[in-house]
């Protein structure tokens, strides 16, 4: 009998592979950074073939931590860094360049000039539910067609294969070019710009806008089904493939945000606060996108409205790598806490220019505010409220858009660690955090997801009910304080746009 779940969480930063038991406990963790690529302002690449060659190695961790083998596991859920755009070969398996982070904004004059054929950035909106950006993954692939040599030539040939990274995943791992499935799930597609929101199907036309040829195409499917066998020589041996979600679908299904109205924010190297809107789609007018939360099998999609923010760990890592500010992220809390507030200085990380609810590539970072009297304990306030004024930003969108205000945030991700944030948040916000007791909630999704696809758990409801609270942030400033702090936020923000020409 088959006693545990595995779950492979290809983040921005590392990979996991973490093995669940029917509890929802972790029994076993593997997990493995990456290189980040930077070789241009404004670019970010990873190495499709080095995350590949780590999800091996972490898989192969988490087995023998968990003296568990492939006879054990009875599925395997896949979870994603979403938008990052990979394009390969079918023949020899080997990607054509590196693959383009969701992060990089190289795809700034293309996004215009799609932009330019009429409508402006809301060109597609109404189909896709997204804002023209150079965030998705689409226009990353156009990129990668236009620049790369020889590359538009293969792919009219039928020779390229495009993906996001759980495409690639899946691909490797049942066979490759030894017919690998060519797969991308629904919540994954719903970030290319490319699928139609409300049919799940490719918009030809846009592709076409995009001069993307549809053969590269993967297949759409659900995020909780059988589709396939991970293949007969790896560690994973003939277990099933039978969940797939994007990074902040999956932290929302392990949420357990099943029901309309449910929202979960995740604080990692940027932050995505989703809200489950049911089986309707809200089209935005505050600056969210309208995007699949999940589909089950063949039941019917569930939408939510998304609050993305680029960067709001990554500034952490940024003062740590960049400035050497701190030798690790756990510190900043301890530089934070040796003054009492922020001196009167913010920072506004627009480093992958605004997303939402902003959508301006032409951002470009600050800080402000500065006087003689700031010292490091304050530019590490001002780091950490820099993702709380940004978490309001995006909460007053969605209460806006909803009609409904959110009476309190369910949180996870790595930031969550640090206390002066969490509390911080509950502050500025007005409304309780909350930190469920299984923090590794992205993971969790994905093994939910095809745990529920192979019968290990019955149903959500079973789901639903091994969420438990583990700690609880009540806001305790005052509103008038807290209301002034964010009105300076907002001028230093007014203070990042148009920067670039
Ligand atoms: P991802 O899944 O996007 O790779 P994680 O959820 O693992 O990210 O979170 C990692 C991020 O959290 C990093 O950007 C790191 O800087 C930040 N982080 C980790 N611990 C802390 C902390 N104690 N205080 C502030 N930021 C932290």
């Amino acid at each position: 009998m088959a006693s545990v779940i595995a779950a492979i969480d290809q983040g921005t930063t590392s990979t996991r592979c973490m093995l669940f038991d029917h509890d929802g406990k972790v029994v076993a963790v593997g997990q493995k950074e990456h290189q980040q690529i930077f070789p241009r302002a404004g670019w970010v690449e990873h190495d499709a073939e080095e995350i590949w060659s780590n999800t091996r190695e972490v898989v192969g961790q988490a087995l023998g931590k968990g003296n568990v083998s492939s006879g054990d596991i009875a599925a395997v859920g896949i979870t994603n860094q979403r938008e990052t755009a990979v394009v390969w070969d079918r023949t020899t398996g080997k990607p054509v360049c590196n693959a383009i982070v969701w992060q990089d904004t190289r795809t700034d004059r293309t996004v215009r000039e799609l932009g330019d054929l009429g409508g402006g950035a809301e060109r597609y909106k109404d189909r896709v539910g997204l804002p023209l950006a150079t965030y998705f993954a689409g226009p990353k692939v156009k990129w990668i067609l236009d620049n790369v040599d020889g590359a538009r030539d293969r792919a009219e040939a039928g020779d390229l294969l495009m993906g996001t990274i759980e495409t690639w995943l899946i691909w490797n791992m049942t066979g490759g070019v030894d017919g690998g499935l060519h797969i991308t799930d629904v919540s994954n597609a719903s970030r290319t710009m490319l699928m139609d929101y409300r049919s799940l199907s490719w918009d030809e036309d846009i592709a076409a806008e995009m001069t993307i040829p549809v053969s590269m195409l993967p297949r759409i499917v659900s995020n909780s089904e059988v589709y396939g066998k991970a293949r007969a020589q790896g560690l994973l041996a003939g277990v099933p493939i039978a969940g797939s979600l994007g990074d902040q679908q999956a932290a929302t299904f392990g949420q357990v945000c099943f029901t309309k109205g449910m929202a979960k924010n995740t604080y990692g190297t940027g932050n995505f606060m989703l809200l489950n809107t049911g089986e309707e789609a809200v089209p935005s007018k505050n600056g969210l996108l309208t995007t699949l939360c999940y589909q089950i099998g063949d039941r019917k999609p569930v939408y939510a409205l998304e609050g993305s923010i680029a960067v709001t760990g990554s500034l952490v890592q940024w003062v740590r790598d960049n400035l050497r500010m701190i030798g690790g992220a756990g510190e900043i809390e301890a530089v934070a806490r040796s003054v009492e507030d922020n001196g009167g200085a913010y920072f506004v990380p627009a480093f992958s220019g605004l997303f939402a609810p902003h959508w301006r590539s032409d951002a470009r970072g600050a800080i402000v505010g500065l006087t003689r009297y700031v010292n490091r304990g304050h530019l590490a306030r001002a780091v950490l409220e820099a993702t709380a004024y940004q978490t309001r930003e995006v909460l007053e969108a969605m209460n806006a858009d909803s009609g409904v205000d959110l009476t309190e945030l369910r949180v996870d991700g790595g930031m969550i660690a640090n206390e002066l944030l969490m509390q911080f948040q509950a502050d500025v916000l007005g409304v309780p955090v909350v930190r469920p007791k299984i923090a590794e909630t992205t993971a969790l999704g994905a093994a939910y997801a095809a745990g529920l696809a192979v019968g290990f758990w019955a149903d959500e409801d079973e789901l639903t009910a091994q969420w438990a609270e583990d700690k609880r942030w009540e806001p305790a400033m005052d509103r008038a304080q807290a209301d002034r702090y964010y009105r300076k936020w907002g001028k230093a923000v007014q203070r990042t746009l148009d920067w670039v020409d």
